[in-house]
């Protein structure tokens, strides 16, 4: 959230890609694993002022977690230690708003892109009668509902966090301040 403060006010460190280059030939200590949607406006090194090696980053539209995803996730929790899981969503979310247009009007897409409105229907179907704006309510519930699968994902991340030694949390980024914003997973 440092990071992410220093990149909202443009207090960016200098990042030294040669020297860190080298270092890490060696190998990769990340102090956070992200999963972000796969939309070219968010960049979640950018976004928390992280250099190479600082976060393992999974991304996919509209930031779900199918078993690719947690299978990655699990490697940096079991193989890189990694302490922390931020699933990062992110606003006008074009993943999430399919999924509205699919449920609400009945739209239908090519090729493989009905895998991802599928993924995300259950928070659009979680969220569709509460007041307030529908896309904005459904891309958190959809964080939400992915942290906690991921919280519950057997046997390696649900056990990281009984053990504590995992935190799965979850955020919301602004296109326009690139503020995130941490979502309560209640
Ligand atoms: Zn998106």
């Amino acid at each position: 959230m440092e990071g992410n403060h220093r990149y909202v006010h443009g207090n960016m460190k200098r990042h030294d890609f040669s020297a860190d280059r080298a270092a890490l030939a060696k190998g990769q200590n990340p102090f956070a694993s992200i999963l972000s949607c796969a939309d070219s406006r968010i960049g979640p090194e950018y976004a928390f002022d992280a250099g190479r090696g600082d976060v393992f980053v999974c991304r996919i539209a509209g930031n779900f977690a199918n078993p690719e995803m947690i299978a990655s996730l699990e490697y940096s929790v079991a193989v890189l230690s990694s302490p922390l899981i931020l699933v990062l969503g992110h606003q006008s979310c074009g993943a999430v708003d399919s999924t509205i247009k699919q449920i609400k009007n009945g739209a239908s897409f090519p090729g493989h892109i009905p895998s991802l409105t599928e993924a995300l229907t259950p928070a659009v179907q979680a969220v569709e009668n509460q007041p307030g704006d529908l896309l904005t309510n459904a891309i958190k519930k959809n964080v939400v509902l992915t942290v906690q699968k991921l919280q519950a994902a057997e046997p390696i991340l649900s056990e990281a966090v009984n053990q504590k030694k995992l935190k799965v949390v979850g955020g919301v980024y602004d296109l326009n301040t690139g503020k995130v914003e941490l979502v309560s997973s209640e």
